[in-house]
């Protein structure tokens, strides 16, 4: 009988008034955990949300860095929300917010706060590898070119500039920039603005004829990664805009591939000159 009491005692579980205790608890921790959890998971989200703001900001700057023209709007920044997957994990729904003084603009939220783009724009132009002084210079030309008439191009080139003081301008913009370029040797270049690709060539296309098709090597620079390789463009007649004269542009471009397991290595100045030296050296012998 004393060996079944004590067996009870052992076995006897929780009396109510130890359940109650730990009921209420559990009942305090989950009161307190409860808020804590949530707004751990609210900030989580709102950071993602700013996260994927940014993105959309970055994506369409690049883009209008590289068109000034294009309209940023909720139906380009629609269009960017489903190609980059970015969306605000609360189902807030974004919209361009436009500061037209400044002349900038962020992507805005309706379920959360933060500003999206950097603290000025040309701290933005900086990041997307151009400068502003580059972008600056592109928008005197399309100034220049609406003056006299002209639409905004997508590309400039020495050929079509008719001003001499173009290539200065841009040979000096360069330097400055430390595009490793060797300003001596270019004698005609090309800017493929939508693609910020920077095309240059020792080679003078203003004397080739235009009625022979010719090919000729050029190094090309890209803005946005800072790489260059060699590529092999076509020598086309331009339309005449200044001072009545024929100019001639590059154009059709085709990558110039030295050998297959060198090709991989164009991507510093030192390597593309390299191979750039080589190209034209069979141009000049063919
Ligand atoms: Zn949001």
């Amino acid at each position: 009988m004393v060996f079944m009491k004590s067996m009870n005692t052992h076995n006897r579980g929780f009396t109510l008034a130890e359940l109650l205790i730990v009921i209420a608890v559990i009942g305090v921790l989950v009161a307190i955990s409860i808020p804590l959890f949530t707004s751990q998971l609210a900030k989580a989200r709102e950071a993602a949300c700013l996260s994927n703001r940014d993105t959309l900001y970055r994506h369409i700057m690049i883009d209008l860095i590289s068109d000034p023209s294009i309209t940023v709007d909720d139906d380009l920044l629609a269009k960017y929300e489903s190609q980059d997957g970015a969306h605000c994990p609360s189902k807030g729904i974004y919209k361009i917010k436009k500061d037209e003084a400044k002349g900038t603009f962020s992507v805005a939220c309706s379920k959360h706060t933060g500003e999206t783009g950097e603290s000025s724009p040309s701290d933005a132009l900086t990041k997307t590898g151009l400068s502003t002084e580059i972008i600056d210079l592109l928008k005197n030309y399309d100034e220049i070119a609406t003056e006299n008439g002209y639409k905004p191009v997508s590309t400039y080139d020495s050929g079509a500039v008719g001003l001499n003081t173009r290539t200065d301008e841009f040979l000096n913009l360069l330097k400055k920039y430390n595009l490793a370029l060797d300003a001596d040797q270019m004698k005609t270049w090309q800017f493929d603005r939508s693609n910020s690709f920077f095309y240059w060539t020792p080679v003078d296309i203003s004397n080739l004829p235009v009625s022979n098709k010719q090919t000729i090597p050029v190094l090309r620079y890209n803005l946005k990664t800072a790489t260059y390789t060699v590529w092999i463009a076509d020598v086309t007649s331009g339309d005449k805009i200044v001072n009545d004269g024929d100019y001639k542009v590059l154009s059709g471009y085709q990558k110039y591939e030295p050998s297959t397991n060198e090709n991989s290595k164009q991507q510093t100045y030192e390597n593309a000159s390299k191979h750039l030296q080589n190209a034209l050296e069979k141009y000049k012998h063919s």
